[in-house]
């Protein structure tokens, strides 16, 4: 696996000006300037054997945080197939998620 990025803003940000420590601020950063604004995060990148993730933290006006995950994956040449990369990705990506934040995942997390 290669980390591309880290997620964190190669500058420390002005927090005197409401931007969280993580927010990349600049054309990332939408608070305060747009209807529904919010803070960004660089996206964090992770190059694996199977696919792309991208990983991009957000705050809203009303302070609440979300993570966008994106997987970016080659899927096969035949569209059956293709579909069925789709649906089990989400429904392995669904999994995943309980195993590790509902099941508490069995296994210390590795970073
Ligand atoms: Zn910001």
């Amino acid at each position: 696996m290669k980390v591309l990025t880290s997620g964190r803003p190669v500058a420390r940000r002005d927090e005197s000006a409401g931007h969280p420590v993580w927010c990349a601020g600049g054309h990332h950063c939408t608070f305060g300037r747009m209807p529904a604004g919010q803070h960004a995060s660089i996206p964090e990148v992770w190059v694996t054997d199977l696919a792309r993730l991208v990983a991009t933290r957000y705050r809203d006006e009303r302070g609440r945080d979300r993570v966008e995950l994106r997987v970016v994956l080659k899927l096969d040449n035949d569209e059956r197939s293709a579909e069925d990369q789709a649906r089990l990705l989400l429904a392995g990506t669904y999994a995943g998620l309980r195993h590790v934040l509902v099941d508490g995942g069995g296994a210390e997390a590795p970073w």
